[in-house]
């Protein structure tokens, strides 16, 4: 069955296709009227509407986000005032002495340390792990300070030497590498592409 109105009364009909392009009678107000030829189109699929719903979802609440904060920034602003007030409370607990609570939770905030106090953190770490007596895990902190780039001081002998003995090496490896490409340079090595063809 398909849908169209009647011309003269307005009422919505239903005909059978095979109807479409006779002349029928209206049942509402019993006159006749032409069908047209051709069935009149289904409606179309609502997708602009749909499309429109998911938009709204996502721009509402966006808005209002909007509007009651500030947006993103103060969102991240938020974010750094706990991240400031986590690291404040790590610093009043190395301060009180409790300093494995204090190390531990450095070690979980670092990576949102603010730059101008990672060098001191990592001391803190460096020199908590040394004198519990975890060499390992000393120089693991120490090692991601100097990937930081961060200049490092320590007040304790143990871990003065353990960053000469690190810095050392560096530097070891800092001369090697270069001398390295050269040599690769010079016998025509190609990263990742093989030697160099004979024509
Ligand atoms: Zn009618």
């Amino acid at each position: 069955m398909l849908a169209t109105r009647c011309p003269h009364c307005g009422q919505p009909q239903d005909f059978r296709p095979q109807s479409f392009g006779t002349t029928v009678r209206c049942r509402a107000c019993t006159r006749w009227f032409p069908l047209p030829e051709t069935p009149p189109a289904p409606p179309p699929p609502r997708k602009r509407s749909a499309f429109w719903v998911v938009l709204a979802a996502l721009a509402v609440p966006a808005l209002t986000c909007g509007l009651c904060c500030g947006g993103v920034g103060a969102v991240i602003g938020i974010q750094k005032q706990q991240q400031a007030r986590a690291i404040a409370e790590a610093d009043q607990l190395y301060a009180d002495g409790e300093r494995e609570e204090a190390v531990a939770r450095y070690k979980n905030l670092f990576a949102t340390v603010p730059a101008d106090g990672r060098a001191e953190v990592v001391r803190r770490i460096v020199e908590h792990e040394l004198g519990k007596g975890d060499a390992e895990e000393a120089e693991r902190w120490l090692q991601r300070g100097l990937d930081d780039g961060l200049k490092l001081t320590f007040d304790s002998p143990a871990a003065k030497e353990l960053l000469a003995r690190a810095q050392r090496q560096r530097e070891e490896r800092g001369e090697e590498l270069p001398a390295q490409k050269q040599a690769k340079k010079k016998r025509g090595f190609r990263p990742g592409k093989g030697p160099v063809p004979r024509e």
